[in-house]
């Protein structure tokens, strides 16, 4: 650190991004990435006409992107906004919604670890609330209008989700805050709460390209919500980066949609492979929880947390772990092709037989 830093920000612990790492060619199971490439509609839309344009800024109203997520969600271009990435609309949210005084906020002790950095960067009050034994989420704990809320569903790292019910509950409590629900994995099997934008007017719904849509490297997010929702968050966008999607990842923005159907089946596979991987996982001694995302959260009492994903990495297969004390025996596992499950599979068989000699 150097000593021209702003104060603000000497104590300020960044975010931890999972292993990327370059030396060797793992099994990549840790940062809950697609196994499957663009569809290709997306390779076709990047070709040299768009390359060859690249001396030009993009659209920064990207209104074509906007349009087709507004197709595909049956909801206006006014509700719709777009950035690079999904955190970037978190860091959004933060800073558009939440301060140290009225606004404070609160998300679940045990969720995607960004949500503390940003409400650390904007000095906001935030509450943690501990989750029930099983990790489930209470939401009767989100139902008191007194801060806005942010949850992930599927929620991060236990998979387990809420009914767009029970979101709806947390809405309609909570009708002086904003209810922000993170849609990183709802494509891989739990209910989406965007239809609710229309009827709520404090409900903030954010997606991402990221996991069901195979395109974590063009860091590309969006979010759905009422008009004026949206409209703060451009008024944030324009006052820091008006042109926060690039050329490139807007035409494969717009062709992704276009391809749907391809990505609606690659998530189907992913569902088939977590329930095969889970129910070979409990065969082998280890307890799974009721994930509705593309990985999978698991521990044994027969290797510990740590052991497991340190034996996994030296046999060549990435998982995540969290050093967090109430999560220290689990790992995260990202569900990938059937190939990879069988891999990963044999390796925690050669792990566990070791131990028992
Ligand atoms: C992966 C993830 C994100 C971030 O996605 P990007 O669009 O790649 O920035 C946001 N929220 C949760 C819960 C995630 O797991």
């Amino acid at each position: 650190m150097s000593r021209y830093i702003n104060k603000k920000f000497v104590k300020l612990e960044a975010y931890t991004p999972g292993e990327q790492p370059r030396d060797m060619q793992y099994v990549k199971l840790n940062t809950n990435e697609s196994p499957f490439p663009p569809s290709a509609g997306v390779l076709r839309a990047i070709d040299k006409e768009q390359v060859s344009m690249l001396n030009l800024y993009p659209d920064p109203t990207c209104a074509s992107l906007k349009d087709a997520i507004a197709g595909l969600y049956g909801v206006e271009r006014k509700n719709v906004f777009v950035s690079n990435g999904s955190d970037d609309i978190l860091n959004f949210f933060f800073m558009a919604f939440c301060d140290e005084g009225e606004h404070p906020v609160k998300f679940p002790a045990i969720s995607y670890g960004f949500y503390q950095v940003y409400a650390e960067l904007y000095a906001t009050d935030y509450r943690k609330i501990p989750l029930k034994s099983d990790f489930s989420i209470r939401i009767e704990d989100y139902f008191g209008n007194d801060a806005n809320v942010v949850i992930a569903n599927p929620n991060a790292p236990t998979g387990i989700a809420l009914t767009k019910y029970e979101v709806e509950s947390i809405v309609k409590a909570n009708p002086d805050r904003v209810v922000l629900i993170d849609e990183a994995y709802v494509d891989f099997g739990a209910q989406s709460s965007i239809e609710l934008t229309k009827k709520y007017d404090n409900l903030l719904v954010v997606c991402t390209y990221s996991k069901s849509r195979s395109m974590a490297g063009a860091r590309l997010g969006f979010a759905i919500g009422n008009e004026e929702l949206i409209a703060d968050l451009e008024k944030i966008k324009y006052s820091t980066n008006p042109y926060n999607i690039n050329r490139l990842t807007m035409v494969a923005g717009v062709a992704a949609i276009a391809d749907n159907e391809y990505y609606v089946a690659n998530c189907k596979i992913i569902e088939e492979n977590r329930e095969y991987t889970q129910r070979e996982l409990i065969k082998l001694g280890f307890r799974v929880t009721d994930s509705k995302a593309n990985f999978i959260f698991a521990n044994s009492d027969k290797v510990g947390g740590e052991e497991l994903y340190l034996k996994l990495k030296e046999r060549g297969v990435l998982v995540r772990h969290f050093s967090a004390p109430d999560i220290c025996e689990y790992n995260r596992i990202t569900v990938g092709t059937r190939e990879q499950m069988d891999i990963l599979l044999q390796k925690i068989k050669e792990i566990l037989k070791e131990k028992e000699i």
